[in-house]
């Protein structure tokens, strides 16, 4: 099913074939690689090659650095349906959300070329004659980068060209169950590299690796940055980690992501907002709309039409043009039956989530995706399962609605469904969502590179891509300079 597509990308069969690590495509299970994983402790070489690489990129100028950003797009437009098929194959991502998974790549590197003859830092008034202070950013050094099953390539892009035209080099260890795509995305990197012609060896690696490989990265104190993406549970072991050493983290982590629906809503609108947020990849985006909080008065209109557009949504082979193509794997299905089961127990009324094609594919979970009608925010509501389950609550005055936004652990994205201005930007104040996230009138997935990505409590803090989040990805240092004839000091302290 892949050697092809992998031979086009540049992988070589020795890479994927004959290693220790089966690899299964989540669409009919089957086994289609087997790759070698690394063991941990061949980390530390490659992150000591990172580190030279480092201390001769940070010396290159930075527009320079952005002209491999900039061919590195241009590779990607080459292999734009390639790739993106492979995430389907990989991931079970439907086409069109492989493809949009690459063309996210595409226009972070079209971002970080634009940032590359950025990088501003301030001056800054000084309170002393004949000074001057500006704030200048500098590189980090080799920034480690963890990421899930769920983004496959997109998320390392958006760190990898960030950290590189900033001056970093990269060690990146992908999801244990993805690893075709990062070595494609590796030998499409090295493709840019051979075009761009002396850029330092080692400047962005791979490591094929499980849990420990990933550890050995968290640990190692010569990666000042570790961008981590993944559930709450692995922050929770990597952010203490990192910061038990003084390095620093971006913790990309679990959402729970709600919409209000208000009863001025376009409802036309909203419930196409929830199809494409609650079922889009199957449920397996970390901005997967998880909860509806409609008012009352509208609730069984927008729960009929919801339904109705579920029993409509196509499911089955990603590739064959459906709308939800199958769950990750086995494990990811159990965890669904599992919380739809815990929600019945809790009260909840259940639409749908039942396997589906277990004929046709019985190695691989397929599913229906479900409405629940809850009677309240129970505790399996206030937890992410990784799947189409979509809680639904009722409300009657809006501070519920927005305290019921607000009252989970995680805090990635949200949005509200309104034409009431006042609801709308009350959503979006200091006393509203409390989400790093929060749209109107769109759902809650999908964002754009643009703005910075992430968001607060249980979801890590972190922000990655667009905005100002290339900060992260860099030192800031505080320069005085004295062109005076005098050593004056500041707050006027006299020292004589
Ligand atoms: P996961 O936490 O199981 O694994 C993520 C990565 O972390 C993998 O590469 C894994 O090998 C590594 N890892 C796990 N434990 C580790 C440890 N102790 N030390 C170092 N590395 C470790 O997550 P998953 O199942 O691949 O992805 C789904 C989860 O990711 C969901 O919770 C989803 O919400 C979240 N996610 C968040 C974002 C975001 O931007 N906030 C984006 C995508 C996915």
């Amino acid at each position: 099913m892949v050697d092809g597509l992998l031979d086009r990308l540049g992988v070589p069969a020795s890479a994927y074939t004959k290693g220790n690590h089966p690899v299964h495509t989540p669409i009919d299970g089957s086994l289609i690689a087997s790759v070698h994983l690394e063991p941990a402790a061949s980390v530390g070489a490659k992150i000591a090659q990172a580190q030279q690489a480092f201390e001769a990129w940070r010396n290159v100028p930075a527009p320079r650095r952005g002209e491999l950003v900039r061919l590195f797009g241009e590779v990607l437009r080459e292999h734009k349906a390639e790739l993106g098929e492979l995430v389907s194959v990989e991931a079970g991502k439907i086409t069109q959300e492989g493809l949009g998974e690459v063309q996210e790549m595409i226009d972070i590197c079209d971002f970080a070329v634009g940032l590359s003859r950025q990088l501003y830092g301030l001056t800054i008034a000084s309170e002393r004659p004949g000074h001057h202070m500006r704030e200048s950013w500098h590189p980090l050094g080799v920034v480690g980068v963890i990421s899930a099953f769920n983004f496959p390539v997109a998320v390392w892009a958006w760190n990898t060209t960030l950290a590189l035209v900033c001056g970093n080099a990269v060690v990146w260890k992908p999801s244990e169950k993805t690893p075709l795509t990062a070595l494609a995305c590796q030998a499409l990197f090295e493709k840019a590299l051979g075009r761009f012609g002396d850029a330092p060896a080692g400047l962005s690696q791979v490591i094929i690796g499980d849990r420990d490989a990933g550890q050995a990265l968290v640990d190692d104190p010569r990666v000042p940055l570790v961008s981590a993406t993944g559930s709450t549970r692995m922050g929770r072991e990597v952010g203490p980690r990192v910061a038990a050493r003084f390095g620093r983290s971006i913790l990309e982590l679990g959402g729970n992501n709600a919409m209000i629906l208000a009863p001025s809503a376009d409802l036309d609108l909203a419930v196409r907002a929830v199809l494409f947020s609650a079922v889009g990849t199957a449920g397996q985006r970390c901005t997967t709309l998880r909860r509806v909080i409609v008012h009352r008065s509208v609730k069984d209109e927008v729960v009929a039409r919801v339904k109705s557009a579920y029993a409509k949504v196509r499911i089955g082979d990603p590739r064959e043009g459906n709308l939800v193509g199958p769950l990750i794997d086995k494990a990811s299905f159990l965890s669904m039956q599992d919380a739809l089961a815990r929600a019945r127990d809790e009260g909840g009324q259940v639409f749908g989530g039942e396997r589906q094609l277990a004929d046709q594919y019985p190695n691989a979970y397929y599913v229906a995706p479900a409405i629940v009608e809850m009677p309240g925010q129970t505790e399996v509501v206030r937890h992410e399962t990784f799947a189409p389950i979509l809680y639904v609550m009722a409300y009657d005055d809006f501070d519920e609605a927005l305290r019921l936004n607000n009252e989970v652990p995680q805090g990635l994205s949200s949005c509200i469904f309104t034409t009431d201005l006042r609801e709308a930007e009350r959503f979006q104040s200091a006393a509203g969502s409390d989400c790093g996230i929060a749209n109107v009138n769109i759902g809650t997935s999908g964002a754009e590179i643009g703005g910075a990505f992430g968001g607060e409590k249980e979801t890590g803090g972190g922000r990655e891509s667009g905005s100002d989040s290339w900060k992260a990805y860099m030192r800031r240092q505080t320069n005085t300079v004295n062109y005076s004839r005098e050593l004056p000091l500041a707050q006027g302290i006299v020292f004589d």
